[in-house]
């Protein structure tokens, strides 16, 4: 066995969260990144000389690891770069506020107050919500979220207008096909969880320069070693080293950070981890589309998001309130659904249709669609997900799909980084 010494393959989230972890402990680490830039899925890209985002991304006040993390990385000069909300919900008539009150239980009182529910929806969702809070809703391994709430009397309006957009949005499938067990643990975390865990943290810069930039840059000044445009790939070594493909060095841990569908290529031999793959192989991906509308600079929609009950935009977000980004709308479509079967161009002219509908905005200026058709790993009831720890001696996961709580989200991410480092430092 080399010294300790560890290899992160991916500067997404999850790695860049691992390597700041094992520097932290003055473990020597090396990230290999494929791609110039960092951040993975939730990174920056520059169109029409306009930095945007590959998919727009919100966070919620339950991310506590990644707050955890944005906060300890960032320079006593730097700022957060979010934008922290108290819960508001507006999706087609429906409308949950979170009243300003320091009692316990506020969002459930938010629910009281919605508008747009009948009495009797509230009360429903309310007694769902309540199971839910007193730990004492059971969970069936295989069902869907859809067959969790027809069982608690939600209905038709309340699945549609509710529990689906947050379905859609948290696991990025939909209630019909969405794990119910994960969709439970997003709920108590997210809108039951501490006084705070329920507000909505917008970013308000792009987000490779909100993390991957400070964590890399962190991780160079704790002496960790950063290989950008570097696709590794591992191969086994005599005496069953750990090493890399054009690399002499061979390191004690390899912490695998890529997304599940990036997993097989990464090793030479992928029998080395044959039971992971064989889990991993069963996986299915949903997309998320994000579809970039820049109208004039006075344009807004006069909120930072809004949700709409449409197929070809589900979620609006004004980066002008934001970003700052004046007059520029972004609408994301999450999940699979008709708008797959359109053109980039006719989609983004459908999606504008929407959008001047609801808002009179007019004919943008130009548009752009961002189609990520793997997005996420396909939350579904009864999926098995891989442990961090693999059959090969030194080789461990992190990334999204590894967290098994949560379905694929930043916090996800970060925690299973940060899980995968504190293995090896529990091992030595
Ligand atoms: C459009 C979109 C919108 C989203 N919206 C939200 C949201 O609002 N809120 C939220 O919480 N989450 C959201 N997510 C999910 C979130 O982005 C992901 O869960 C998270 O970024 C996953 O991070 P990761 O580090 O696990 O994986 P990734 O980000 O996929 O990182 C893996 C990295 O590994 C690199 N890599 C792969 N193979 C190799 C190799 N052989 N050598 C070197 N490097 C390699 C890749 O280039 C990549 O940078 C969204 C995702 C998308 C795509």
């Amino acid at each position: 066995m080399p010294s300790i010494n560890v290899a992160v393959i991916g500067a997404g989230w999850a790695g860049l969260s691992a390597g700041v972890t094992l520097v932290d402990a003055g473990i020597p680490t090396t990230l290999f990144e494929t791609s110039r830039v960092l951040g993975g899925r939730a990174r920056q890209v520059i169109i029409n000389e306009t930095i945007l985002d590959n998919g727009i991304h919100l966070l919620s006040g339950a991310y506590t690891a990644t707050l955890s993390i944005l906060n300890h990385i960032r320079t006593p000069l730097e700022t957060l770069d979010l934008d922290r909300q108290p819960f508001k919900y507006a999706y087609g008539p429906l409308r949950i506020s979170t009243p300003c009150t320091p009692i316990p239980g506020k969002q459930l009182l938010g629910f009281l107050f919605a508008r747009g529910l009948s009495l009797t929806e509230k009360l429903r969702a309310l007694k769902f919500l309540k199971l839910i809070k007193d730990g004492a809703l059971i969970v069936h391994p295989s069902e869907s979220a859809h067959q969790l709430l027809l069982r608690h009397e939600q209905t038709n309006t309340l699945i549609e207008l509710l529990w689906n957009p947050i379905c859609l949005s948290a696991l990025n499938i939909n209630c019909e096909r969405g794990c119910a067990s994960v969709f439970t643990n997003v709920i108590s975390d997210a809108l039951l969880g501490s006084k705070r865990s329920s507000d909505l943290l917008f970013p308000t810069s792009d987000l490779t320069s909100l993390f991957a930039s400070r964590a890399g840059r962190y991780i160079q000044k704790h002496k960790g070693i950063l290989h950008l445009g570097h696709r590794a790939k591992i191969i086994q070594g005599t005496n069953n080293e750990l090493k890399l493909e054009d690399s002499n060095e061979s390191f004690s841990h390899i912490v695998v950070a890529t997304s599940p569908h990036n997993l097989k290529t990464t090793f030479t031999e992928p029998s080395m981890i044959q039971s992971t793959i064989d889990q991993i192989d069963q996986f299915t991906y949903e997309p998320i589309y994000t579809i970039y509308h820049q109208y004039k600079k006075d344009s807004s929609t006069g909120d930072r998001m809004i949700g709409l009950n449409s197929p070809f935009a589900h979620w609006v977000f004004d980066r002008g309130i934001t970003h700052q980004d004046l007059g520029l709308i972004g609408a994301v479509i999450s999940g699979a659904g008709p708008h797959q079967n359109l053109t980039n161009e006719k989609l983004s002219i459908e999606s504008a249709k929407v959008l001047d509908d609801e808002f009179g905005l007019g004919t943008p200026l130009w548009s752009k669609v961002l189609a990520e058709k793997r997005a996420t790993f396909s939350c579904t009831p009864g999926l098995q997900r891989p442990a961090q720890i693999t059959e090969k001696n030194g080789i461990i996961l992190a990334g999204d799909y590894t967290y098994r709580r949560y379905p694929a989200t930043l916090e996800a991410a970060v925690r299973s980084g940060i899980e995968a480092s504190n293995i090896i430092l529990r091992s030595l």
